[in-house]
């Protein structure tokens, strides 16, 4: 080896392990900063299978009473007034839930004000949620618990020559599932274990009442399931058209559970009676009363993908402050007094039922 040519390889072996040392701390920064953007997105909470068939998997549905009652007031007013900017509560609380990570307890007034002023100064929902990484998780997930509660639909009156017509309306279209005038009572029970049958958590809200309570349907929708069922006893099960939502209602009256007539396939609409508050359930034998408080267990279930429906992959969301919510939109009821049927006193036209199914219902 002459002088020069050692001189090289002494070279080759400084530079190279220089070279390699930075390739492979290039590659973990590299690694760790894929991480931590990956780790930004609530991918716990998608399933992506690949591009085009990206669903939610969990949702947990925690917007609290106050924070419905004040973004529904401002989407309302916004609309009816005719605003130059409306506003939409499901964006609103969207836009909350990213600034307080879902934690509804850290709601501040202040923090809605802002938001609604730069809304009102023109800036857009793109703009002022550039920075949450989770907004599009929050808004698909609390759109398909809250899609048909407000909207357009018209209600029926009577002139004073005695004549229905229709009036137009923009507002709250979804009902509270007891009828108007009858008491109830209950708190939040969501995710309290049950022991009939099996270990099991409580994926619903029990509304205690009275026997033979009007039960209303919370949303236009097909009734998909009707019968009895081991647990819920005689029960209705009940999915919006989008198919993103499943009603279930449950335990309703031994003898007559039902609304007269109501048959799997056909369409009710938000505010039908649908059926009877009761006390049945938990036997496997029909029309049985084995629960000990008359009550209604009600319950929502979220469906982004069919494999979600049945199985071990449901989503139940806790419906309690839907429930607060709702009271101040009641179905009021009427008894036929010959067949002591109900029916419901104000019609509505739903424009979420599609045109060609009114022929099941109640038009
Ligand atoms: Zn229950």
């Amino acid at each position: 080896m002459n002088k020069k040519s050692i001189k090289r390889f002494h070279t080759l072996f400084f530079i190279l392990p220089i070279f390699l040392v930075t390739i492979i701390i290039f590659q973990i920064s590299y690694n760790l900063n894929t991480i931590s953007v990956n780790a930004n997105v609530n991918w716990d909470n998608w399933v992506v299978e690949n591009e085009s068939k990206k669903y939610i998997k969990w949702v947990d549905f925690t917007p609290t009473f106050e924070v419905l009652d004040k973004t529904s007031k401002l989407d309302i007013d916004s609309h009816t007034n005719d605003e130059d900017i409306k506003l939409n509560w499901i964006e609103l609380i969207s836009f909350l839930a990213c600034k307080y990570g879902g934690d509804f307890k850290r709601f501040n007034q202040k923090d809605l004000n802002s938001l609604i002023d730069n809304l009102r100064s023109g800036k857009t929902m793109e703009e002022l949620t550039k920075k949450y990484k989770n907004y599009s998780y929050f808004y698909e997930a609390y759109d398909a618990v809250l899609h048909e509660f407000i909207g357009d639909f018209e209600t029926e009156s009577t002139d004073d020559s005695g004549n229905k017509t229709y009036i137009k309306k923009y507002g709250i279209k979804a009902y509270l599932p007891i009828a108007s005038n009858y008491s109830f009572s209950h708190y939040d029970d969501f995710g309290n274990s049950r022991s009939y049958g099996y270990k099991r958590v409580h994926l619903g809200n029990d509304l205690m009442g009275s026997i033979g309570t009007p039960i209303i349907a919370v949303e236009s929708g097909i009734v998909e399931c009707l019968g009895w069922n081991q647990y819920g006893g005689w029960r209705i099960g009940i999915r919006s058209f989008d198919n993103k939502r499943y009603y279930y209602y449950a335990h309703l009256r031994k003898d007559r559970p039902y609304a007269e007539n109501l048959s799997e396939g056909q369409i009710v609409t938000a505010g039908d009676v649908i059926g009877y508050l009761g006390m049945t359930g938990y036997s496997i034998k029909e029309n049985v009363n084995n629960i000990n408080v008359p009550h209604l267990h009600f319950g929502i279930q979220l469906i982004f993908d069919e494999s979600q429906k049945d199985g071990v992959n449901q989503i139940w969301i806790d419906v309690y402050q839907i429930i607060e919510f709702l009271r101040k939109h009641k179905s009021e009821v009427y008894r036929n007094t010959d067949t002591y049927e109900f029916y419901r006193k104000n019609k509505i036209i739903d424009p979420s039922i599609p045109r060609e199914k009114y022929v099941y219902g109640t038009y």
